[in-house]
Order: structure tokens, then C-alpha cells, then sequence
């Protein structure tokens, strides 16, 4: 079985969050555990790196664009463990960052139908093509469209996967015709509260669904989190299925990782302690090794709970924490980390701006708590990284946060990290201080480190669902 994989990110090469963790891991992890033909198709953007590129396959791709023919060329990359084609048009590519132009429906309309023309160069067509969030609703349209006419790609089905239901790629409805999608069902598909919208096309017109975590597959089909779309999702929850990611444990594994200080594992601890004063000396703060470090990384929009940090900052403080943040997104959350680095420069540590992989590792092995109160949650990664690295995270009860972490039991001794459920800067406090007890008592904070370190959260089993799931999508 052929499975092309359509991405807008994948790391080595671009990443902004965790559908580039995914979208490389998830190829590599498919074919170690069956032998399903799994390729990754993604744009090559000005910030990938050259390097990783092996050769070029094709300087003369043909794509029919708005009523011509535009030509684009075609690298190939073995840095993952899977074959990656990348799709140069530097008019669409070549810009400092992957998302954000006014243009977005356009590039990645493009790169959708580069990616589908790629197919034909490359031989036999794909059983499936997966594709990811909005920018593959194009993708998924075209083919729903060529099944009728297209002998090449009548037999091809689509899997759409959600990683996050807010990005919808909405755009101007009189663009469809220039993109190609000027009648009929597919035409319609786009239409969504008087703008055009990628996601609801991908969601539409998808042979099958999935999303990221078995709990955030329930909780698109609610009003609260469906974001206008839960009614398209409970009319196709029989399509819809919730498989959680894994972790890259080549990529994340404290025993073996290359950007930090000292190495460590569920058996031998003493590296972590390296690790920690590594950071502090790297953040400029007093190495005070007995003061707990709380952590975060994330993308610095809502959906993460900021405005729950911003309100609980000063008693978190108050604990005699310390607070590291490395962040990257709106400018009212980079000015409140501001404020409270100059309010408090003996205690907080900050990173404003996207950070690459070296300083998200070395924050995730020296730090104590890991903080992740987010308002919805698809799946998150950190939570589990985190959990590998011996940093116990606290979170709140939603979406893949709630599948994955488990609320510590003491007189049991079990559970991983501590969770809240009202979204209150309260609950995160209650949280926090519960943490910050069980720290002060080393053998039951080992514990907790333990229960986290030693959970399997590979992408053994999540990589055979998708197995069984493409064989399913196949027969469709
Ligand atoms: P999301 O996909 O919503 O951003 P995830 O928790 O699934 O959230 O994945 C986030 C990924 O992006 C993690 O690998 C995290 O380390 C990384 N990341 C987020 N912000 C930054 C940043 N500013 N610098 C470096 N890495 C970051």
C-alpha cells in the first residue's frame, strides 16, 4: 500500500508547533512497523535548510494554475526516515516564515496540486492520500473532484487529519474559481458563513477523519469547541476517529540527547540536576538548585492558557519559584513576559521569539514543572516530553492533556503529573501549590518523576492505528 502524506511542516525541515513533530515522526514510525509505502510531500520555504536536501528529482513540474501551467521544482530529502519531496516555488515559498500572508489559501492551494501532480511523475498512484489541518482541504477537494473524471486518481481515498480545528484557512469565496474550484459539490463544500473555508472543504469531502487524541474527537462535536463546525462533525462522527500522537523517542530521550547537558534516564537521575544548573546559568539566574523551576513553552496565543499565567504569576512568584518561559506569538503576552522578567530578574527567565529545537530540549531536562493550561488542547506534545524528561507537568483537563496525563494519587502512588478542571487562574494556583508540596517531599516527587519517565508513549501504537486506519480508507 502507497500512503503520500501531505504537510505544511515536518521537522528537520520547517516547524512551527507540534503538527511538524508529527508530520515527520508518524512517516518514519509507519514504515517500522509495516510495510506501508509512506511518503511526506511539504513546500520548501525559505528557512529549510539546504543541507538536508539530497537532489533535486524534477525542475519541470507541470501545474495547472489558474487557467495555465506553472512550473515548480521538486527536491528530495532522506533526513527522516522516510523518502520527503519538497515542493520549490520560491514565489509562494521563499518568505520568512510558513504561515500568516494574505495569500496563504493561494501557496498552499498550490502546493496541494503540485503535491497531487507529483504523484503522476512518481509512478503508481497513492492509496491514500493523508492529509493535515487546512491547508490540505484543497487537496482533499481536488481529489474528490478528480474521482469522477481522473483514471490516475479514481481509486485514491483521503484521510484528513484535525490537529487543530481553529485554523480554518478562511479566504474570499470569489478566489475558488481561480483556484480550480469553480462548480458543483466541490465548489459548495468550501462555502462556510459567507467565507471560503479549506477546513470545512477538507472536512467536507474527506473520505475519512481523525484528530489527535480520543478526547478532543468528542469535544469537536460540541458547540463550545466545534467552532462553528461541530454539526459537519457529529453528521460524520462515523468517518471520525481520535488516535493520540506519540512521542519520537530518537528525537526526545534524555538518555541519548544531544543538546543537553548531562544525560539521564528513569535509572540513573543524577544528569537532570546537571541539566538544571545548566539552564539556570543559561537564563542568567542564581544557582539556587533547591528552588524549583517552573516551566512552559508554547506558542504565546490563547488557545495556551496565558491569560491564566498572566493572572497567577505574581503568586506563583510569591512560592519562591522559579518561572522560565520561551514563547513566541502575541505581542501582549512577549510585553507581559517582559514586565515580569524587569519585575522579577532573580526569578524568571525568558525566551521571546521561536527558540528552534536545542533550547525547547535543554528547558524541557532542567526544569522541575512543566506548565500546559491550555483552554483546548488537540493533543500537545510537551505534556509528554516533559514526562520523559522527569519534568512533572500540571495541567488542564482537556483534550489530549486529559488522555495522556494522570492526577497523582498519594496514597496510591500513582499518576504522572497533576491536572485542574475549571479554567481559573485558581485551579492552575491549587495546581501549582499541590506540585510544589509534593517537590518539597524528594522521595515522593521521585516518585511522580518516575510514573512519568517510565510511561510508554511511543509511536508504536499510534503508528499501527494509522496502519489499520489507511487499510480501512482504502476500501472506502
Ligand atoms: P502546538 O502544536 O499547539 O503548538 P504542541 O504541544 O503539540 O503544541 O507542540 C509544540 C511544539 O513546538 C513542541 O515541540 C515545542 O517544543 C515547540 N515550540 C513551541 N514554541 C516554541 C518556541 N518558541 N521555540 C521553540 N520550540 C517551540
Amino acid at each position: 500500500m502507497r500512503v503520500t502524506i501531505l504537510t505544511s511542516e515536518a521537522v528537520p525541515f520547517a516547524k512551527t508547533g507540534g503538527l511538524g513533530d508529527v508530520a515527520s515522526a508518524l512517516p518514519k514510525a509507519i514504515r517500522a512497523v509495516s510495510d506501508v509505502d509512506a511518503s511526506l510531500v511539504l513546500p520548501l520555504y525559505e528557512q529549510t535548510n539546504r543541507a538536508l536536501l539530497r537532489e533535486q528529482l524534477f525542475d519541470n513540474l507541470e501545474v495547472e494554475w489558474a487557467g495555465d501551467i506553472r512550473r515548480a521544482a521538486v527536491w528530495y530529502s532522506e533526513a527522516t526516515a522516510a523518502p520527503t519531496f519538497l515542493i520549490d516555488a520560491p514565489e509562494y515559498f521563499a518568505r520568512a516564515s510558513v504561515y500568516g500572508f494574505r495569500d496563504d489559501h493561494e501557496r498552499f492551494a498550490f502546493f496541494c496540486r503540485a503535491a497531487l501532480a507529483l504523484q503522476r511523475r512518481l509512478g503508481p498512484p497513492p492509496d491514500v492520500v493523508h492529509v493535515n489541518d487546512w491547508p490540505g482541504g484543497f487537496a482533499a477537494a481536488e481529489l474528490r473532484a478528480r474521482r469522477s473524471f481522473d483514471d490516475y486518481y479514481a481509486h485514491t481515498r483521503t484521510l484528513f487529519s484535525i490537529h487543530n480545528l481553529a485554523y480554518q484557512g478562511a479566504f474570499d469565496p470569489a478566489s475558488l474559481a481561480r483556484l480550480g474550484f469553480a462548480y458543483g459539490e466541490v465548489h459548495d463544500a468550501f462555502l462556510f458563513e459567507g467565507a471560503a473555508s479549506a477546513l470545512k472543504a477538507g472536512l467536507m469531502l474527506s473520505d475519512a477523519l481523525s484528530t489527535v487524541s480520543r478526547r478532543y474527537s468528542y469535544e469537536i462535536q460540541t458547540p463550545q469547541q466545534g467552532y462553528g463546525l461541530d454539526w459537519l462533525l457529529r453528521m460524520r462522527r462515523d468517518r471520525l476517529i481520535g488516535v493520540t500522537n506519540g512521542v519520537d523517542y530518537d528525537v526526545w530521550n534524555p538518555a541519548t540527547d544531544p543538546h543537553i547537558a548531562a544525560h539521564f534516564s528513569a535509572d540513573d537521575l543524577a544528569g537532570k540536576l546537571e541539566c538544571k544548573r545548566d539552564l539556570l546559568r543559561r537564563f542568567s539566574l542564581p544557582e539556587d538548585l533547591d528552588r524549583p523551576i517552573i516551566a512552559i513553552i508554547s506558542r504565546l496565543v490563547a488557545q495556551k492558557g496565558y491569560d491564566l499565567i498572566q493572572q497567577a504569576a505574581g503568586r506563583m512568584l510569591e512560592t519562591g519559584a522559579f518561572f522560565i518561559a520561551l514563547g513566541a506569538g502575541a505581542r501582549e503576552y512577549e510585553d507581559f513576559l517582559q514586565v515580569l522578567r524587569d519585575h522579577a530578574p532573580h526569578r524568571v527567565g525568558i525566551y521571546k521569539g521561536y527558540a528552534g529545537e536545542p533550547l525547547a530540549h535543554q528547558i524541557e531536562a532542567g526544569a522541575d514543572i512543566f506548565l500546559m493550561p491550555s483552554l483546548y488542547e488537540p493533543c500537545g506534545l510537551n505534556q509528554m516530553y516533559s514526562m520523559r524528561y522527569g519534568t512533572v507537568p500540571v495541567v488542564r483537563a482537556t483534550g489530549g492533556l486529559d488522555d495522556t496525563v494522570e492526577n497523582f494519587d498519594r496514597a496510591r502512588g500513582t499518576g504522572n503529573g497533576f491536572k485542574f478542571q475549571a479554567y481559573t487562574a485558581d485551579a492552575l494556583l491549587g495546581s501549582i501549590y499541590e506540585a510544589l508540596y509534593c517537590y518539597a517531599e524528594p522521595e515522593v516527587w521521585r516518585a511522580i518523576q518516575l510514573n512519568g519517565m517510565r510511561a510508554d508513549n511511543s509511536w508504536q501504537a499510534a503508528a499501527r492505528k494509522y496502519v489499520e486506519l489507511y487499510r480501512a480508507v482504502a476500501q472506502m
